[in-house]
């Protein structure tokens, strides 16, 4: 997997967690489906090839200006989330917790 590959990875996990909490459709819904495609069509076609730089570090402005609003809302809200040595088990958790009801701190 080169680093291209990775960070399409990546943001299709961010935009499937941002979607998960905030559309609520269990799956990607239609409008980040069209959003992660668009972002995976751009980072495909980016112009430096193998030395592309990360999306948010380049200063090639290739995103249409509501892509990258969208983009960057998804970045700023689902990069917190994201920092775990297992971040599948945390979503998991985090669903977990919802369906079974909030716990009472001690
Ligand atoms: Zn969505």
């Amino acid at each position: 997997m080169d680093h291209t590959e990775r960070e399409i990875e990546t943001l299709r996990r961010m935009i499937s967690i941002h979607c998960r909490h905030n559309h609520r459709q269990g799956k990607l819904c239609p409008d980040c489906r069209k959003l992660f495609e668009y972002a995976e069509e751009r980072m495909k076609k980016c112009r430096f090839g193998k030395d592309k730089p990360a999306c948010s570090d380049c200063k090639v402005r290739c995103y249409k200006m509501d892509m990258r609003t969208k983009v960057r809302n998804v970045v700023r809200f689902s990069r917190p989330r994201m920092f775990s040595t297992h971040p599948v088990d945390v979503i998991q958790h985090m669903v977990d917790r919802k369906t079974s009801g909030r716990k009472k701190m001690p």
